[in-house]
């Protein structure tokens, strides 16, 4: 049984300030012991309910966030610069965790709540449903047949994923209290709860399904800004600009939607 574990580190216990999410600072380097840490949990966790292949996927920022030297030699990593696809070696999975993910942006009170930017994307919308990154990732994922079965990080993002997902498993290593502030486990518990979720959510991936949007999928992009409109090119039909700061996307399924959203 393989079992892919999609990272991100908004999500992880112990991280809340965004000093901790840019490479370079030391709040930085003992932020990436703090996600390798969680997502060996993770793999344990898998391990202990029979999974025999498992991926790790370092989906945060430039995607080099694991210490290698720190890596389960149980699993194999995906990590380094970003590409096409999204989810490299996802096929065959029999589920996907998204471990240490964050709550779409605006939402109130999440650590760190997103979607794709901070700087530039307000809001997203799949077709018509404002959604962050747990239902886009869960989306891509159900295009291959392979359902979320977990999913961790603060009380908003988890709450996110059963609203999209339905009764998928959740870790709750932290509640938010505002954008760089939450009431958090210390890590070493929230590892072990990490394990237990994970290990209880594959036990369980023969039950779920995966998560799938209607087709043909429409995607609507709200930027911040309009500058980040205006340097896009629209065809008039796949891709068009709705308003100043709006544009829609339109694909055949969801990847290929994403594809032309992303430009990849
Ligand atoms: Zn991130």
């Amino acid at each position: 049984m393989k079992i892919y574990i999609s990272t991100d580190m908004e999500g992880i216990a112990g991280i809340v300030l965004p000093e901790q999410l840019r490479r370079g600072t030391p709040e930085y380097a003992e932020a990436r012991l703090l996600l390798v840490r969680e997502a060996n949990a993770a793999v344990e966790g898998a391990l202990a309910a029979g999974a025999d292949e498992i991926i790790v996927f370092d989906g945060h920022g430039t995607g080099f966030n694991f210490p290698p030297e720190e890596m389960h030699p149980a699993a194999r990593w995906v990590h380094g610069a970003h590409y096409w696809p999204r989810f490299p070696f996802l096929e065959g999975s029999a589920g996907m965790i998204l471990l240490g993910y964050h709550a779409m942006a605006g939402t109130l009170g999440a650590v760190r709540d997103h979607t794709m930017s901070s700087a530039s994307w307000q809001e997203l919308r799949i077709n018509g449903r404002p959604s962050g990154e747990i239902a886009l990732d869960a989306a891509i994922a159900g295009e291959l047949g392979v359902p979320v079965i977990m999913v961790s990080g603060d009380d908003k993002a988890c709450a996110e994923a059963s609203a999209f997902l339905g009764d998928v498993v959740t870790a709750e290593v932290k509640q938010g209290i505002a954008r760089h502030a939450a009431l958090t486990l210390a890590p070493t518990r929230a590892r072990e709860l990490v394990r237990e979720r994970a290990e209880e959510a594959v036990r369980r991936a023969a039950g779920r399904h995966p998560y799938r949007v209607d087709r043909p999928v429409t995607l609507e992009l709200t930027y911040t800004g309009t500058d980040s409109a205006d340097v896009r090119f629209y065809d008039g039909h796949t891709v068009e600009r709705a308003s100043g700061r709006t544009i829609v996307v339109r694909g055949e399924d969801m990847i290929a939607a994403v594809r032309r959203l992303l430009g990849r």
